[in-house]
């Protein structure tokens, strides 16, 4: 999937985007100049399908020394909200993006696109048209035959200047009359049968407010909008494709810039969904807290889960670009945040499943201070104080009563190291009138302080654990995938059935059935798993908001940047240290 491997004198090859602007700088073309941009519609959160898209455009200019802009394709007054342009505009600068003073907002061209239109319909090349949006469609055609002529087609160029000009006035109610272009309804591609550039919508507009009530359409207003910002290289996913043409008509009839469009792969990730629609209906029908709930495929979401720009990006990088749609298993997401995180994030103990641990022949009263690494591969991250006493918190998975052979942690008589302290063995269980265990009676080893015994004898398990007496209580909150199954869209009887079928043949169980009749029915009930007396050491406990810590044996944390606060932190779980989804399903 990723269109970079290694050429012979191994620099790595260059990605087909990258040849066709390589070939268009030896050509000459642009005068040399390589500008993209990024054209988000603000009628939702950025996903990180998204983050790919700016990646690209943003590595691109800067690769080539070029420019890259960010601009709102606001067109749309009824969907369009300022909440979602402010949401855009900060995720695309944390992710790393720079559009120095190149902000814009497609509704600012609306005069010129107006003026644009005026001079097609001088030209002959644009009509006033007043089928209704049913005879429009029934007149379109489908792919085997040709669309039929509207009958307005013919109108005279006076007619047509008349009427637009009253359109934009106001004196037609919405729906009543659109501007057309003057193509070819008889055109295999049906994006060129008299395509609409403009519908009468009296709306308020997010930006222009109620100064225009005709708006003009998307497929009218992008590619002319990269054309004035002088874009060299439009971007953009796949599904664009039949569009092109359609852009090209535009540029060419009004002879203005032409900037060069080129296709690429929209991002798909395993066990979400990636539409904004979907997500948008998430968040409606409270599937999740919101556009930023951690488990989200949204960069809202991503940004509290723990993810930093640097991961995305990596990712991004790693998957490169394709020409073919493609699934991308979320397990490589996972794994560029681990490799960042593993690089950076201090280290720290904290138990999710405490189970009270008492060595008996620790002094009762006494504690003291062990020194405890930051970070085992860069010692310049220094150390840390972590206390130790007679009372421990271990993690109940820790301890097994009948354990096997193989089971190197507590059980009784097996003697294990605690981390950065002593050896213990566990002599007895204490269990509560169900049975269950509520408490281990160990002995520790005074002479293997800081983890070695001075006979040489060895342990092969090493546990984390935090001191009782100085524990902090906190939250912390678990996740896992958002949807049960890898492609969440692939229902029974699906009429959305999605992309990437033959992947999810390979993934699904042998013989297992499509049993849900929704997206929705695959959403996991166990996505979410909040924990409100895991004990961490002390040094956690004034842990600010937006901190990442590796809690040793259990996965990278990140305090919460809305709910936790120093002396009270909240921590969310952003992946455990291996793929364990993997493991499991290995194991069935
Ligand atoms: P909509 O259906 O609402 O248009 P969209 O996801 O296309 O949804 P836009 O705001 O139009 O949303 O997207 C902005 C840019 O991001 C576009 O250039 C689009 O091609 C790109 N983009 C959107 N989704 C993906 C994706 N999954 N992978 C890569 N690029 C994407
Ligand atoms: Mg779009």
């Amino acid at each position: 999937m990723a269109d970079r491997d290694t050429t012979v004198d191994d620099k790595p090859s260059r990605n087909f985007i990258e040849q066709i602007i390589d070939a268009d700088l030896a050509a000459g073309k642009n005068d040399g100049r390589v500008h993209t941009r990024f054209p988000p519609e603000p009628n939702g959160y950025l996903h990180i399908g998204h983050a790919k898209s700016i990646c690209l455009n943003y590595g691109l200019a800067e690769q080539y020394n070029g420019k890259f802009n960010l601009r709102f394709d606001d067109t749309n007054p009824a969907k369009e909200e300022q909440e979602y342009v402010d949401s855009i505009i900060d995720d695309v600068r944390w992710l790393g993006a720079e559009w120095e003073d190149r902000l814009f907002y497609a509704s600012d061209y609306f005069q010129q696109l107006y003026d644009w239109a005026i001079r097609l319909i001088k030209a002959g090349k644009a009509y006033v048209c007043d089928l209704s949006v049913e005879d429009v469609r029934a007149h379109r055609g489908t792919l085997s035959e040709p669309g039929k002529n509207s009958s307005y087609r013919t109108r005279s160029v006076e007619e047509n200047l008349d009427l637009f000009t009253r359109m934009a006035k106001g004196e037609f109610p919405d729906g009543t009359r659109t501007l057309r272009a003057k193509i070819d309804m008889a055109s295999p591609n049906i994006n060129l049968r008299d395509p609409v550039m403009y519908r009468i919508k009296h709306a308020s507009h997010h930006r222009s407010g109620d100064r225009w009530c005709i708006y003009p359409s998307y497929d009218y207003t992008h590619g002319q909008s990269d054309s004035i910002e002088g874009i060299t290289h439009s971007i953009c996913t796949l599904e664009f494709e039949n569009h092109r043409p359609l852009y090209d008509w535009f540029c060419e009839a009004l002879g203005i810039h032409h900037p060069q469009q080129i296709e690429f792969a929209r991002l798909n990730l395993t066990y979400t969904a990636m539409s904004k629609r979907k997500l948008l209906q998430l968040v409606q029908e409270k599937h999740v807290a919101g556009w930023d709930d951690p488990r989200m495929p949204t960069i809202r979401g991503l940004r509290r889960r723990g993810y930093t720009p640097e991961s995305i990006r990596a990712f991004c990088e790693r998957i490169g670009v394709a020409k073919f749609n493609s699934t991308i298993e979320m397990a490589w997401l996972e794994e560029a945040i681990r490799a960042d995180l593993n690089d950076r994030a201090p280290r720290a103990m904290g138990i999710l499943r405490p189970l009270k641990v008492i060595i008996e022949n620790y002094p009762e009263g006494k504690d003291e201070e062990l020194e405890a690494a930051n970070h085992p591969q860069v010692p310049e991250m220094g150390v840390r104080i972590v206390p130790f006493s007679r009372e421990l918190w271990v993690e109940a998975d820790d301890f097994m009563e009948n354990a096997p052979k193989n089971f190197y942690r507590l059980t009784p008589g097996r003697e294990v190291r605690l981390r950065y302290a002593y050896f213990i063995t566990c002599k007895d269980v204490v269990k509560d009138k169900q049975g269950n265990v509520v408490e281990l009676r160990c002995t520790y080893d005074p002479a293997t302080q800081g983890g070695n015994a001075p006979d040489g004898r060895k342990v092969k398990g090493t546990i984390h654990w935090v001191s009782a007496l100085h524990a902090h209580s906190a939250a912390v909150r678990l996740y896992d995938h958002l949807f049960k199954t890898p492609f969440p869209d692939e229902v029974a009887e699906s009429s959305e059935q999605g992309e990437g079928s033959e992947k999810a043949e390979e993934l699904r169980a042998p013989g297992s059935m499509l049993t849900a009749t929704s997206w929705l029915d695959n959403i996991n009930p166990k996505s979410l798993e909040v924990i409100s007396d895991a004990k961490v050491e002390p040094s956690l406990a004034e842990a600010g908001p937006g901190a990442h810590f590796q809690f040793e044996r259990l996965g990278y944390f990140f305090t919460d940047p809305k709910d936790s606060q120093p002396g009270r932190p909240v921590f969310n779980r952003t992946v455990t240290l291996r793929d364990t989804w993997a493991k499991e399903s290995a194991k069935k």
